[in-house]
């Protein structure tokens, strides 16, 4: 069935949320063009397909090489559309896409190769089983503005690597960054339709859900995860999930308070607080509370804000969106409302300044839901068990992090923590570590990207399982049914299974008086 389609403008208008300025005017696609786009994905899909491991890894290599020599370009674009410095886009945007290409390119053969199943007893019954992988065909991608370059290239690369074809489905604060990639593919020289690119809005991801891809990688929120999972239902779409996230930063009082300090701003103020990842509730034990959260008060204070002229004259820029902004402020007056003591918290235009919030408790919006912006509770905690639970208090999961020079003490509470990642002495990175999987728990996500569970995600399993007696013999279960093969079938019970050295030496008896005359009885 057709979506019905009301007043919806042909056009989105891409604008640097820094500055203002337009960025250009993109198409929002139809749904006839969606279709088409997945029609074209799946017919390119045979052939890409059919390539060899090694020949999609020299591909993959090639677009690693067209990104290494332009970064600075692909940078600075990603940086105006996202309203941040070119630094910040370079580093978290466009410099771990090469680290993943060359894994996915050197590791692939190796984590999809053929794989042996140890099937006991039935191995001596003459038979043998292995498992072998195959790509879906058309993988779906519908991503979120805030790494709209690593997110959905870090997906393709892994798609194409397994064996598929994509189509992707930028977000609409970011959709050049989407025509980017499609283009980087084209000057590289891949086949076309092996990735298509529909700019447009939400209801463009809706068409794409609906329009016959055989997975969706959705990066975004829980709230439109939930819409999505709903409507590929319908079909019976699987989906990989990768959600919010509320996380948490765990100091211990035997830290270097300096450095720590320093990785609590970066945690949290990085990318102007909008990182799924982002250390968006930060607890300290009480022995250092205070000069811990001096610590940060003080270098909060040194960010630079506002919008870039250079590379790296600004650490933090512009939030994508007034929506965004109002979300923010709501959560800030929230905490003002209930008696919060708020340092920072300007606004101006669409740049939040840095804001720490104390006496703060679990039951202000900052504490429980999703902020998505430069926003940091700071709570004091007694005792282990008190952190690991005021942690785990959460409707989210995806990452956390743990801060303490015991080691021991880190991997104990690690242990506790429902978290998909959890971080000793550091955060937010691993997204950018390609070996490891990237995911979430609770109402964090689904599924895993990244990694080898990130490859595995791309590709179904097929078993091969093979019967070498099959033109010999037939097999004892098959028809007809008689009183022999009941004989045998009580003592093969009781030679494998019993417990008693009577009963299976019985057992192996009746197998060895039955197995002649079973091995023969056929209709
Ligand atoms: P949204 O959920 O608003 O949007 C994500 C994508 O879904 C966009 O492309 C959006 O299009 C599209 N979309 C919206 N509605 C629909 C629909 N009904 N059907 C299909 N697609 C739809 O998230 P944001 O873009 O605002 O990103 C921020 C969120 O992403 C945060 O919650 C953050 O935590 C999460 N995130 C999670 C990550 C992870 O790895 N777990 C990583 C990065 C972000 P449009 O933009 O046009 O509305």
């Amino acid at each position: 069935m057709r979506t019905e389609i009301t007043e919806r403008p042909s056009l989105l208008r891409s604008i640097n949320p820094a500055t203002g300025e337009l960025i250009g005017e993109f198409e929002n696609s139809s749904e006839e063009k969606v279709i088409e786009a997945v029609k074209t994905a799946r017919e390119a899909q045979k052939e890409w397909g059919n390539l060899k491991i090694k020949e999609r890894a020299e591909w993959i290599l090639k677009l690693k090489e067209k990104i290494r020599k332009n970064i600075e370009d692909i940078a600075d674009e990603i940086a105006k559309e996202k309203g941040v410095s070119r630094f910040e886009a370079l580093i978290s945007d466009v410099f771990p896409i090469l680290d993943l290409a060359d894994f996915y390119a050197k590791n692939t053969e190796k984590i999809l190769k053929r794989e042996k199943i140890n099937i006991g007893i039935w191995g001596f019954l003459g038979r043998e089983s292995y498992i072998e992988y195959f790509p879906y065909g058309v993988i779906g991608i519908i991503s979120p503005w805030n790494f709209p370059f690593s997110i959905p290239m870090g997906q393709i690369i892994i798609a194409l690597m397994a064996g598929n074809t994509c189509v992707l489905k930028p977000s609409e604060f970011t959709p050049k960054t989407g025509v980017i990639i499609g283009e980087l593919l084209k000057d590289v020289g891949f086949p076309k339709g092996v990735v298509e690119v529909v700019t447009g809005d939400g209801l463009t991801g809706a068409y794409l859900v609906k329009a016959g891809v055989d997975k969706i990688f959705f990066t975004g929120s829980t709230f439109t995860g939930r819409l999505i999972m709903k409507a590929a239902a319908e079909n019976l779409i699987p989906c990989v999930m990768e959600l919010g996230g509320k996380d948490p930063m765990i100091v211990f009082d035997d830290v270097d308070i300096d450095i720590t300090a320093n990785a609590a701003i970066f945690g949290s103020f990085f990318n102007t607080g909008q990182v799924c990842a982002s250390v968006e509730r930060l607890y300290v034990h009480k022995n250092i509370y205070e000069e811990f959260t001096q610590a940060v008060i003080e270098k909060t204070k040194k960010l630079r804000v506002g919008p870039a002229h250079l590379p790296y004259d600004k650490d933090m820029g512009a939030v994508i969106s007034e929506k965004q902004l109002m979300k923010i402020k709501e959560h800030i007056d929230d905490a003002k409302e209930k008696g919060a003591k708020v340092i920072g918290g300007e606004i101006k235009d669409l740049f939040v300044y840095p804001t720490i919030i104390l006496d703060a408790d679990h039951s202000f919006k900052v504490v429980k839901e999703e902020t998505f912006g430069p926003v940091l509770p700071i709570i004091p905690f007694e005792t282990e068990e008190e952190a690991i639970n005021l942690a785990n208090d959460s409707e989210y999961g995806l990452t956390s992090s743990v801060w303490t020079r015991d080691i021991k003490r880190a991997e104990r509470v690690a242990q506790k923590l429902q978290y998909a990642t959890v971080m000793i002495n550091d955060n937010l990175i691993t997204h950018a570590i390609p070996q490891t999987p990237w995911g979430g728990v609770k109402k964090s996500g689904i599924g895993r990207t990244h990694g080898k569970e990130g490859l595995l995600e791309m590709v179904q399993i097929r078993h091969v399982h093979k019967n070498k007696l099959g033109q010999k013999v037939p097999s004892p279960w098959w028809y007809p049914f008689t009183e022999e093969k009941y004989e045998f079938a009580l003592s093969l019970t009781n030679l494998l299974h019993s417990n008693n050295l009577r009963e299976k030496i019985k057992g192996l008896f009746g197998v060895l008086k039955t197995i002649n005359r079973v091995s023969k009885q056929k209709l």
